[in-house]
This record gives C-alpha cells, sequence and structure tokens, in this order.
C-alpha cells in the first residue's frame, strides 16, 4: 500500500535565508494566527479561538495572557456574573489603541495621508496636491505625520507607515523606480520618509497595495481566497497578484506589469518598446483616445475618466461604446491571465467599474469564450471591495500585514 503524507507542504527551504521552526518561531505564528482570528471574529471567548485554531486551552490562555500584557488585546465587559452566580467567558477584543497604522496614497494628481487604528478604522485623512519634487514633497508628508503622531497620541505605538506608489517600486532598495504619471525617478523613498520620521516604512506600487487589501479586507465571500488576481485599470494598466495568501513580487521586485504583453504585434508601438501592448487597448488612457476617435469632431473633448464614465451614466453613445470596447480588451487580457495563473477570483479596480453593469457581461462574455480549463468558467470577476481608493487602504494594509502575516517558515 502507498503511503501518504498527510500534510500538503509544497516549498523548498530557502537555505540563503534559513528560518528553522524554534520556539519563538512557533509562538510568533500562533500570536499572529490567534490576532488574526480576533481581528476577524471579535468579540470572541477564549474557548471559541481553541476551537478555530486546535490550539489547546491552556495555550490559549497564555498567550491570551501575553497579548493582554501587551495590550494588544482587551478584555470586553470584565466583571459580568451569569443570572445564576456563574462567571460568563470573557470576550476578548483587539485593543484599537495599540498600534495607529500610517498609509500615504501618492497618485499624479492627488496624495492622500491616513492614519488607522489597529481595528482598520481611519481617524485621520487629509489630502494634498502630489508635487512635482519628490524630496520636498515627501518632507512635507514626513512633516505631517510627525504632526499627527503628536495630536494622536493616545495610540501606545505607530508600528511604521506603508506607502502606495503609482509606477516601478522596488521594496528592497527601497526605491520608486519610474512612472508613466509622475515625474519621479529613482527616489529613495523609505530612506526620505524613515529620516524625517523616524518610522520604518514599506513602500510598494499601487496596485499590488490594493490587492493586498483585497485579500485582507475584501468582501466576505474573498475571506478563504488565498489566490486572487487585481486589474488596476489606471492611466495605464497594472496587476497584482496574490498567490497563496502572499503578494507575488517577482525576483526584481517587479512583478505584475501584465500590462505589457503585447495582445497585438501589429498594433501601436508602446512606450515600453514593444509593439501592441494589452496598455494600449484596455487602460483609461485607451478608452479616453477610443472615445475621442468615435465622437469625431462633435461633442465635447473629455481627459478625464471620471468625466467620461459621467457621459456613460447619462447614456451618451460614443462614451458607451468607448467603455465596451475597452471592456473586450480588458476580457482578452484576463482570459489569458486566468489561464496562466488560475486564480480563484479576479478583482478589478479602478473609475471604469463605477459602469460595472455596462462592463461585466461583455467582460464575462469574452473570457467564457476562451478559457482553456472548462471549470475556469465560474472564476467570480468582481469590482473592487473599496469604492474609494484601495491603494489607501493598500498602503495602510502593508503596515497591518507587518504586524498580522504569518512567516515562511524554513
Ligand atoms: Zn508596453
Amino acid at each position: 500500500m502507498v503511503s501518504r503524507p498527510r500534510h500538503s507542504f509544497t516549498r523548498k527551504p530557502n537555505l540563503a535565508d534559513v528560518k528553522a521552526a524554534g520556539h519563538d518561531m512557533l509562538r510568533l505564528v500562533n500570536r499572529r494566527i490567534l490576532l488574526n482570528i480576533l481581528s476577524d471574529r471579535q468579540p470572541i471567548s477564549r474557548a471559541e479561538i481553541a476551537k478555530i485554531s486546535g490550539l489547546n486551552k491552556a495555550t490559549i490562555s497564555t498567550i491570551t495572557g501575553e497579548l493582554l500584557k501587551d495590550s494588544c488585546i482587551v478584555e470586553e465587559g470584565s466583571g459580568r456574573t451569569t443570572p445564576i452566580g456563574g462567571k460568563p467567558p470573557t470576550p476578548l477584543r483587539l485593543n484599537s489603541k495599540r498600534f495607529g497604522l500610517f498609509g500615504v496614497d501618492i497618485r499624479a494628481d492627488e496624495t492622500i495621508l491616513a492614519l488607522s487604528d489597529f481595528n482598520n478604522r481611519i481617524v485621520a485623512r487629509v489630502s494634498y496636491e502630489t508635487g512635482a519634487d519628490a524630496t520636498v514633497f515627501l518632507q512635507k508628508i514626513g512633516k505631517e505625520i510627525r504632526k499627527l503622531r503628536v495630536k494622536y497620541d493616545s495610540f501606545i505605538e505607530f508600528p511604521g507607515i506603508g506607502v502606495s506608489l503609482p509606477g516601478l517600486v522596488d521594496n528592497h532598495s527601497g526605491k520608486f523606480l519610474l512612472s508613466v504619471v509622475l515625474p519621479w525617478r529613482d527616489v529613495p523613498v523609505v530612506q526620505l520618509l524613515e529620516k524625517s520620521t523616524d518610522l520604518p516604512v514599506i513602500i510598494d506600487n499601487s496596485a499590488r497595495c490594493s490587492a493586498l487589501a483585497e485579500i485582507w479586507h475584501g468582501k466576505a465571500q474573498y475571506a478563504h481566497v488565498r489566490n486572487l488576481l487585481y486589474v488596476a485599470v489606471s492611466t495605464g494598466l497594472a496587476c497584482g497578484v496574490v498567490i497563496d495568501g502572499g503578494l507575488y513580487r517577482g525576483g526584481n521586485n517587479t512583478a505584475g506589469q501584465f500590462g505589457h504583453i503585447p495582445i497585438d504585434l501589429n498594433g501601436n508601438e508602446c512606450r515600453c518598446g514593444q509593439r501592441g501592448c494589452w496598455d494600449l487597448y484596455a487602460s483609461d488612457k485607451a478608452t479616453l483616445k477610443r472615445y475621442g476617435e468615435l465622437r469625431g469632431t462633435s461633442g465635447k473633448r473629455i481627459t478625464v475618466m471620471r468625466k467620461l464614465i459621467e457621459l456613460v451614466e447619462g447614456g451618451d453613445a460614443a462614451a458607451t461604446e468607448a467603455v465596451r470596447e475597452t471592456a473586450r480588451y480588458l476580457g482578452i487580457g484576463i482570459t489569458g491571465l486566468i489561464n496562466g495563473l488560475d486564480p480563484e477570483v479576479v478583482v478589478i479596480g479602478g473609475e471604469i467599474t463605477k459602469v460595472w453593469g455596462v462592463i461585466e457581461p461583455i467582460i464575462v462574455e469574452e473570457t467564457k469564450r476562451n478559457l482553456l480549463a472548462p471549470r475556469s468558467n465560474g472564476i467570480p470577476i468582481r469590482p473592487s471591495a473599496f469604492e474609494v481608493r484601495p491603494s489607501l487602504k493598500g498602503a495602510l494594509t502593508l503596515v497591518q500585514n507587518s504586524l498580522l502575516s504569518v512567516p515562511h517558515m524554513g
């Protein structure tokens, strides 16, 4: 008889950065699993945590004791008694004041700085016009963060700042490399912000930040999703890929630029040097260009996607056709990515999702026609769970991720 392994481990250990499963590591992992259960199900009793986690009651009691001592969690309504005089189980909650998380969502036109508590409630939000001089602008943001720290001094700790950036990001070197929408080049964002705030800074590209926000905070139906594809439709087209619960960043930290897969070898030349990239057909820039061509000499000249969407909502024929054509191209590209990645859900973000009723049937029809695996037809394609700035939620999630994610062991 063949003896089959009872587990489903598949990762090759990383011998260049060994993290053996010692006692400290196990303690950290269990502690974070408990914090995740609390975040998801609070208020929750120790007995319920034991049931969900599979850990025994003594271990739960030890870890919750440590978390209480560390002010990470609080007991809710302690001291109550039941009608027959017994002590009811004391539910536990995350202590929202334990951590104040900073998120900075930098876009070409506008930057938003937000402070959220440990329960993901935004307590402060300020917006600025994004400056062309990166150093001057980041120093200004740093100063604002210092002010917010003083104003919200009831937080026990500020563990860091998450920054979402609209372009190529190398989060090893901490640099923002380049962007087509912002004139910043090789900007040491991490170094500049850390120097001015004295807090750890984590950066990532906005599509990947948005993907992270979806896997951590997306709608309830995604709660058990481990593999997700996020398609950010903006001036350009970029993707974020979540594999087994973690962001895929690639060997050089630039993964996700699927917008530069050619879909027409005879197409127009792209800024990346190739011809007929997906980006040239399905980005906001492409939709606006198409509308201009369809409109001809009649109608208004539109350069902002929000305005074009308003026209679609008002029933404008050329604007609707421009968006429908973009939906077809989105469907074509997404089909290829579903065939290659087999995600459990595809999430689309951007202004274009405001007319979801117009684009969804076309995207679904395109994908149904060309998917390889019959089962792939059932893969849900959804608009982002966050109507306003998924990338801001993502910037905050970068910091939360550093507090609640579990490490790869080995
Ligand atoms: Zn290209």
